[in-house]
C-alpha cells in the first residue's frame, strides 16, 4: 500500500502522448520554476508523510497489502465527466463531492479530457483511497484520502529546456522547406507572423532565400514533447536579411524586435479595416456631401459594408466612446501622450469595452455603420499627432515607440545571448552543410 502510493506519486500514470498545449510556457518560466520548487517540496512532504505512515490503531492483522487495495485504470472517453466515471467505477458520489470541493485545485478534477488516464486506488471495502489523474504530460492531479476528507495536490514534472537551431533554404515554399529543415509547424507559422510586416511570404519568396531559427525544445522525462517559442530568427529574402529577437518587457509582454530594439510589428496598422477602399481622402478643403459647404476633411473614409469590424490601429486605451454630433458613434483611442486615433459613424461598439479600457493593436473596437452625417456605411478614420489632424495614409508614422534608457539596457542584456546563439547556429549549420 505504502509502496503503491509512493509509486503513483513519483511515476504518475502519464501514458498519454504529448499534447501541443504548452505555448506560453516560456514566458511563465520564472513562475513555473517557483511553482516547481514548491511542488518539489510538496512531493517530499508527501513522501515523508507516507514514509512515516502509522497504520490505524487496529489494523486488520494478517492481510497482505496486495489484497487490501486495487488500482483501477480508466481512460477518459469523449462525453464522459468525473461523475459518470465515478458511477461507472462504482465509486461514492459523496467522495466525488469531497474531492472537487477539497480546495481550489480540486475543481481541476472536473475538467476531464478524452484520452487521458485516471487511476483509482480502491480498498477492500470498495472505498476510494486515492485518485490520480494525468491532466497533461506535465501535470498530475492526486487526491488522497485522509480520514474523512481528501488531500488534493497538483504535481508538475520538471520541464527541461534546450535551445535548438535550424537553418533552411527555400526551394518551394516556407511550409515545405521549413518542414524539411525540421521546424515544427507552429514555428513555421510563427516565423511568417513575425515578419508579416516586412516579407510577403505569399508573393515574394525566391528560391535561395534562407532562414535560421533559434528556438526552445521542451523535454519531460528526458523526452522531447513540444517546442517552445522562437527566440531569434533571421530570414534572408532576395538578398536582404531581416533579423528578429524575442524580448519580454517590464509588463511581461513578449514581442519580436530588431536587434536595435525596434518592434517588428509596426506601432500602427496601415488601415483599421480589412478589404476596404478609400472613398474620400484627407484634405484640408472639400465640399461636404451633405452640407454642401466647403469644409476640410480631416480624416480618411473607407467604404465597407455595415457591420464590418473596425480594429484599433495600435495599442492604447479608449478615451472616448459615445455619440459625437455628425460623427455618430465614435471611439477615440489614445496610444501615447503624442498619438491618438478616432473612428466615426460606427453602427455599434464592441461589447465589453468602456472608456479607460486598455486595448491591443488589431483588437475590434466597433463596427462600420452610417450613424451621424453619412451618405452610406463607411468608416471615417482620423490620426492625431499632438492633437493635430494628419493624413494617416501619408504621415510618417513611427515604426516603434522608442524604448527608454532602462528598458533598452534590459533589452540588450536579454537579447544579446540570443543573437549570439543565432550567429552561432548560422556558422554551425553552414559548416554541417559544407
Ligand atoms: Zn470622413
Amino acid at each position: 500500500m505504502q509502496n503503491r502510493i509512493l509509486k503513483s506519486i513519483l511515476v504518475g500514470a502519464c501514458t498519454i502522448a504529448a499534447a501541443s498545449a504548452s505555448y506560453g510556457l516560456i514566458s511563465q518560466k520564472a513562475a513555473e520554476d517557483k511553482k516547481r520548487h514548491e511542488q518539489d517540496k510538496l512531493i517530499s512532504a508527501k513522501i515523508n508523510q507516507y514514509t512515516n505512515y502509522v497504520p490505524p490503531a487496529a489494523p486488520a492483522p494478517a492481510i497482505n497489502a496486495e489484497d487490501i487495495s486495487e488500482e483501477v485504470e480508466h481512460t477518459v472517453q469523449s462525453g464522459e465527466n468525473l461523475a459518470s466515471i465515478f458511477s461507472e467505477l462504482d465509486l461514492s458520489r459523496e467522495d466525488l463531492h469531497k474531492i472537487v470541493h477539497a480546495n481550489a485545485i480540486g475543481k481541476l478534477f472536473a475538467e476531464m479530457t478524452p484520452g487521458r488516464d485516471l487511476v483509482a486506488t480502491v480498498n477492500a471495502d470498495g472505498e476510494l483511497e486515492q485518485l490520480t489523474y494525468c491532466k497533461n504530460p506535465i501535470e498530475t492531479l492526486i487526491a488522497t484520502r485522509r480520514d474523512d476528507a481528501f488531500d488534493v495536490t497538483l504535481l508538475s514534472k520538471k520541464i527541461d529546456y534546450q535551445i535548438a537551431g535550424v537553418r533552411g533554404v527555400i526551394k518551394s515554399s516556407l511550409f515545405e522547406d521549413g518542414k524539411q529543415a525540421g521546424l515544427p509547424l507552429k514555428l513555421i507559422l510563427k516565423l511568417s507572423d513575425i515578419f508579416a510586416w516586412d516579407i510577403d511570404f505569399a508573393q515574394n519568396l525566391k528560391p535561395g532565400d534562407k532562414f535560421t531559427v533559434v528556438y526552445e525544445k521542451l523535454f519531460v522525462d528526458g523526452k522531447e514533447f513540444d517546442s517552445g517559442d522562437i527566440l531569434a530568427v533571421e530570414f534572408v529574402n532576395q538578398g536582404k536579411a531581416y533579423t528578429a529577437v524575442r524580448f519580454e518587457d517590464n509588463q511581461g509582454n513578449t514581442g519580436y524586435y530588431t536587434p536595435q530594439g525596434d518592434r517588428l510589428r509596426k506601432t500602427f496598422l496601415q488601415t483599421p479595416i480589412d478589404f476596404a477602399e478609400i472613398t474620400s481622402s484627407f484634405s484640408l478643403a472639400r465640399e461636404h456631401p451633405i452640407l454642401h459647404t466647403i469644409r476640410a476633411h480631416k480624416g480618411v473614409d473607407y467604404s465597407a459594408p455595415a457591420g464590418t469590424p473596425i480594429k484599433a490601429a495600435g495599442d492604447g486605451k479608449i478615451v472616448y466612446r459615445g455619440v459625437k454630433n455628425g460623427y455618430g458613434n465614435v471611439v477615440e483611442v489614445e496610444h501615447s501622450s503624442k498619438y491618438s486615433t478616432l473612428y466615426a459613424h460606427m453602427s455599434g461598439f464592441k461589447s465589453g469595452h468602456k472608456v479607460g479600457s486598455a486595448i491591443k493593436q488589431g483588437e475590434i473596437i466597433g463596427y462600420v455603420g452610417s450613424t451621424g452625417y453619412a451618405t452610406g456605411p463607411h468608416l471615417h478614420y482620423e490620426f492625431h499627432i499632438d492633437g493635430v489632424h494628419v493624413n494617416p495614409v501619408t504621415a510618417k508614422l513611427p515604426r516603434s515607440l522608442p524604448m527608454d534608457k532602462n528598458l533598452l539596457a534590459k533589452f540588450k542584456s536579454q537579447t544579446e545571448p540570443l543573437l549570439a546563439q543565432l550567429a552561432q547556429s548560422k556558422i554551425q549549420t553552414q559548416l554541417a552543410q559544407n
